[in-house]
C-alpha cells in the first residue's frame, strides 16, 4: 500500500473531487497543496477552508501551469485535460498522476466492498441507480457512487457499512486511474464523445476499456453496438483474471452468456440458477420505466451485474420495479393542445439524442449548444424522417443546421440567434408553431448546456418553465 505519510502531494482542482481529495491526504500525514485555475469567490471560500486546515492552496492559471516543488504525487480532478502543462512538467518529473478513483481505490480498507461499476458513453446514472434498486431489493446493504450523488471518497472513508458498491465511472475518471480491479463491470456502449478531450476515438475507447482491467468474474458487453471498437473488443483487449467471463446483452434474442428479451420478457443465459435448465427469467419488459430499447438496454446490464455479484432472479424483477427515472431523462412535461413536451436535456451528446429521437414517430425537435467537437450527420441522416421542424439554440447551432441542409431540406428549421435566459421561452413557442396534434417537441439537444445554462438541470427546468406557460 501507498504510504501518504509525509508525502509532498498536490491536489489538481478545488471542487467536488479535489476539497475531500485535499482534506483526507492532509488527514493522513501528507503535506498537501491544492492548485486551482480559477481564482474567483467560490474557489476563494474553498480555498479559505482549507487554509484554516493548514493546507497550502495556490489560486489562477499560473499557479495551475506550475508543479510545486517536491512533488510526489499529483491527485488530480477528472476533468483536468491531459495535456496541461501541470501533467507535462509531472511527467518529465516521473511523478504518478491519479484521478480521484484511484485516490478512493488505493484508499479503502481491507475488508472494504466490491465494486460493481458501470461505464459507457450513455445511460451510466440510469443503469447505476437501476443496479443499486435491484441490489437494494436483494437485501444488501448499497448505493451508487461515483460520477453521481456521493462520491467515491465518502463511500470509501465514511462510516456507512456497504456489503457492495454500485460505481459510475466517467472516461475521465477512468483515464486518471490505474490499479481498480472491479468485481465485475459493463460498458454500456460507445460513441464519439468528449473527444476534444481524449483526442481520438481510440483514446476515448481505451480509456473506457480501462474499466474491465483485472475484473474478476464477469465483464459485461453489449452485443448490439454497432460502432467500433465495440465493447466486446474492449473485453477481448482487457487482462482480466483467471475464470472472469464475458457476459453479453441484447435486445434480441440471447445466446449462451448473454441476456436478452424473449416474448417480453428479460431473460438470463448466463447466470442460470436451476441446472436443469437453460434460460432464467428475471422481468417483463413492463416492469422497466421507461419500456425504450435504450432503457431496456440499461435494464439487462444492470441485471447482468447483479446476477454475476450472485443475485436472485426476484431481486432483479422487485429491484426493476421499484426504480423510477431521473429528473430531466426523456420526462414527460406536459400535453398541451394534443402536442407532448418532453424533456430529455440529459441528451448532451449525438447518441443519447439519436436514442430519444428514435421513442417519437413525430417531432419538433429543440437542439443545440455546446458540440464539444462532434458531428452531426448521421443523427440528422437517421432522424431526417422523424421531423416535423426543428429549433435552434446555443453556441454551436450552425453545424446542426448545416447537417440538417445536408440531410433533411425540406424540414423547416428555427434559427434562434440569442443565448439570454429568455431564449428558451421562445423556443418551446417556435416549437408550438411548428407541431401539430399528435406530435412530441422534444427537447434533446444533442449537446452540452454550458453556453447557455449553469448544466443540463438549468436548461430542461427552462424548457419546463417555458412548457407551463404556453399552457397557462
Ligand atoms: P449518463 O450518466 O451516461 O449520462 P443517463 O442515464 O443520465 O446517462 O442518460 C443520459 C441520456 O442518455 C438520457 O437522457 C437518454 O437520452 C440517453 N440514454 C440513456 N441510456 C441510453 C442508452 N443505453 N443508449 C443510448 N442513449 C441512452
Amino acid at each position: 500500500p501507498y504510504r501518504f505519510r509525509g508525502r509532498h502531494i498536490t491536489v489538481a482542482g478545488l471542487g467536488v473531487s479535489g476539497v475531500p481529495a485535499a482534506r483526507a491526504l492532509h488527514g493522513l500525514g501528507a503535506h498537501v497543496t491544492v492548485v486551482n485555475d480559477g481564482d474567483d469567490e467560490r474557489a476563494r471560500s474553498q480555498a479559505a477552508e482549507l487554509e484554516r486546515l493548514g493546507i497550502a492552496v495556490r489560486l489562477g492559471e499560473q499557479a495551475a501551469s506550475t508543479l510545486p516543488e517536491g512533488t510526489e504525487l499529483v491527485v488530480t480532478a477528472p476533468g483536468w485535460k491531459p495535456g496541461k502543462p501541470l501533467f507535462v512538467a509531472a511527467g518529465q518529473a516521473g511523478v504518478p498522476i491519479w484521478g480521484d478513483v484511484e485516490l478512493a481505490w488505493r484508499l479503502r480498507g481491507p475488508d472494504a466492498p466490491p465494486w460493481l461499476a458501470v461505464t459507457g458513453t450513455n445511460g451510466k446514472t440510469t443503469t447505476v441507480r437501476m443496479l443499486a434498486s435491484i441490489l437494494e431489493a436483494a437485501g444488501l446493504r448499497t448505493a451508487a457512487v461515483g460520477n453521481i450523488g456521493v462520491s467515491l471518497l465518502d463511500a470509501v472513508l465514511g462510516d456507512e457499512r456497504y456489503d457492495v458498491l454500485a460505481v459510475e465511472l466517467s472516461s475521465y475518471q477512468l483515464h486518471w486511474s490505474s490499479s481498480l480491479r472491479a468485481h465485475s463491470a459493463a460498458v454500456l456502449n460507445l460513441a464519439p464523445d468528449h473527444l476534444d478531450w481524449h483526442g481520438s476515438m481510440e483514446a476515448y475507447a481505451a480509456d473506457k476499456g480501462r474499466v474491465y482491467e483485472g475484473n474478476r468474474i464477469a465483464c459485461v458487453y453489449n452485443v448490439d453496438a454497432t460502432d467500433k471498437p465495440s465493447t466486446e473488443d474492449l473485453v477481448r483487449e482487457a487482462d482480466v483474471e483467471e475464470g472472469c467471463r464475458a457476459v453479453g446483452f441484447t435486445l434480441g434474442t440471447p445466446g449462451p452468456s448473454q441476456l436478452g428479451v424473449v416474448d417480453g420478457i428479460l431473460v438470463d443465459r448466463a447466470f442460470v440458477e436451476d441446472r436443469q435448465g437453460s434460460a432464467q427469467e428475471l422481468a417483463e419488459v413492463a416492469d422497466v420505466d421507461p419500456p425504450a430499447p435504450h432503457n431496456i438496454a440499461n435494464a439487462l446490464a444492470a441485471a447482468a451485474l447483479a446476477r454475476a455479484y450472485g443475485v436472485p432472479a426476484a431481486a432483479v424483477r422487485d429491484g426493476l420495479r421499484a426504480f423510477t427515472p431521473d429528473a430531466h431523462r426523456i420526462a414527460h412535461v406536459a400535453d398541451v393542445d394534443g402536442v407532448a413536451y418532453v424533456d430529455d436535456s440529459k441528451a448532451t451528446n449525438t447518441h443519447a439524442a439519436q436514442a430519444s429521437l428514435a421513442a417519437y414517430e413525430s417531432i419538433v425537435w429543440i437542439a443545440g449548444g455546446l458540440a464539444k467537437g462532434a458531428t452531426f450527420d448521421e443523427l440528422v441522416a437517421r432522424s431526417a424522417k422523424r421531423l416535423r421542424g426543428v429549433v435552434l439554440i446555443g453556441a454551436d447551432r450552425a453545424l446542426i443546421r448545416e447537417a440538417l441542409a445536408r440531410h433533411a431540406p425540406e424540414v423547416p428549421v428555427v434559427d434562434l440567434d440569442r443565448t439570454d435566459t429568455g431564449a428558451m421561452l421562445q423556443a418551446v413557442q417556435e416549437a408550438k408553431r411548428l407541431a401539430r396534434p399528435g406530435d412530441t417537441v422534444l427537447l434533446a439537444p444533442a449537446c452540452a448546456s454550458m453556453d447557455m445554462f449553469a448544466n443540463y438541470n438549468r436548461r430542461g427546468e427552462a424548457f419546463a418553465r417555458a412548457v407551463r406557460e404556453l399552457g397557462a
